[in-house]
Order: structure tokens, then sequence, then C-alpha cells
């Protein structure tokens, strides 16, 4: 990822560029028609298609494939749009609605399980009266199978029970229960560790993409000292199936001490 991400950052950046240009047009032109809107979307859409191939031949891997898809299809559309606006109309709020509703399942999905986890921090913390992450860490940290690196005020294992390989998290040793409330010397370690592991994954896992959550106390909850911030890293190696998605039951063929064996083991 990083690497790929060096060797492309020209085409990401011009990419990125044109996206920010398409958003901020379409928010401060006062008087923008919905055909000058389309327009500027198919000019947009050429565009992004272009650098997407170019980027696609700079690439190799799976990514390279998504690359070629994004490009052919953004080609198409910005070519479609000058030729039959009117069909690039229907295009454009097909695409906004498939992109909204595509972010809003990833979001639901992303907030049950943070439910999910505090409502079990907040049953251990009324049935033990400590910190199931505390315990956690003291744990992992006696058994020193699972954990892959470890900082003065910080500490990165694989959970005993991953719902994907090589799910990783990052907790501070200290208790917490919000991101934003962590002293200024804990950041710097969780960003030293981070760019450490996700190098490690890039060796050994080569270049996968990545989910990174940061997990905190809600701000609805005014005392919160049940719940201990982490943050949780899933590269994505296999594809959720189906079954997986409908019944969270998660089939994870790695098993955390071999994870946390090769994330250790890797040269960076
Ligand atoms: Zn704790
Ligand atoms: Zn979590």
């Amino acid at each position: 990822m990083v690497n790929t991400l060096s060797r492309n950052w020209w085409t990401l950046v011009l990419r990125g560029v044109a996206a920010v240009l398409f958003g901020i047009w379409a928010f401060v032109w006062p008087d923008i028609t919905f055909t000058i809107l389309v327009l500027l979307f198919g000019a947009y859409a050429l565009w992004d298609g272009v650098f997407a191939l170019i980027g696609a031949f700079r690439t190799q891997g799976e990514r390279r494939w998504m690359l070629i898809l994004e490009g052919v299809v953004g080609v198409a559309m910005g070519l479609v749009t000058f030729l039959w606006p009117g069909a690039a109309t229907l295009a454009l709020l097909t695409i906004i609605a498939a992109w909204a509703i595509i972010t809003g399942i990833f979001e639901i999905i992303a907030a049950i399980r943070l439910r999910e986890e505090i409502e079990g921090a907040r049953r251990h913390h009324a049935v033990k009266e400590r910190c199931v992450f505390c315990d956690i860490i003291r744990q992992e940290i006696a058994a020193e199978r699972r954990v892959i690196l470890e900082t003065p005020d910080m500490v990165a294992v694989a959970p005993y029970a991953p719902r994907f390989p090589f799910e990783t998290w990052l907790l501070p040793r200290s208790h917490g229960s919000r991101f934003e409330e962590a002293p200024r010397h804990v950041y710097e370690q969780l960003a030293r560790m981070l760019k450490t592991v996700l190098l490690r994954m890039n060796r050994a896992l080569e270049d996968p993409s990545y989910n990174l959550v940061i997990h905190s106390a809600p701000f609805s909850e005014t005392r919160a000292e049940y719940y201990h911030w982490h943050v949780e890293l899933m590269p994505k190696l296999t594809r959720t199936a189906g079954f997986e998605w409908g019944t969270g039951f998660y089939i994870n063929p790695t098993s955390p001490e071999e994870a946390a064996q090769v994330l250790r083991a890797a040269k960076v």
C-alpha cells in the first residue's frame, strides 16, 4: 500500500485535487444550473478515468484491475455525459445514490460493532468492577504469544478472537475512555507504532489495503470509565462472504498466535 502509494502518488494527488475541485465548485457556484453540474461531472469523470488508467499501468496485482475498471467506467461516463447529457443526469443521480448507500451501510456496520463492544465492556465492568481492556492488556503482556509490538505506553496485539486474519489492536496501556483525551506522548507512540505495524503488514502480506477504526467512548456518555479507547486495524486479505455479513459469525483461517508471530518476524 505505502509502496504503491509512493510510486503513484502524483496520479492520486491529481485525482484527489480534481475530486476536491469538483466538490467545491458544485457547492460555491451560486447559480449553478443542473446542466452545468452534469457537464462538470462529465469533465471530472473523464479526467479521473484517464488518471485511473495511467495509475493502472504503474501498479501490479489486484489493485491494477480495480484501477482499470475505475478508469474505463470513468472515461465511459465522461464521454456519455458530453454526448447525451440527459443520460448522464440519470447516471449522476444513480452514482450519488449508490455511493450514499454503500458508505451508509459501512457506517452502520461499524456503528453496530462499536455498540456491541461498548455493551460488552459495560457488562464486564458491572460484574468485575474492572475494565475489560485493562484485563486483556495485562493477560496478553503476561502470555506474550499474541503481542506484536510494545512501547512504554502502547501495546499492539492480535486479539484473542479476531474476526479477520491479521486483525490488530493498538491499545494504550494506561486506562482512558476517550481517544481525544489521551496525552500527547501517547499519540506520538501510537503514530510510530501504527507506522511500524503497517510497514510490517506491507512486508508480510504484500501491500494489503486495510480498514483502520478508532474506537472511543461515545460523546453521549458523561461517565464512561468502563470503556478503553483503542485502534483496530484490519487488513483486507479475504473477502467477507455473504454468510459472514449476514450472521456476524466470522470464519478466520489464521490464528492470532500465527498472525502475531508473522508480524513480529517481518523485517522493516
Ligand atoms: Zn482500561
Ligand atoms: Zn474495538
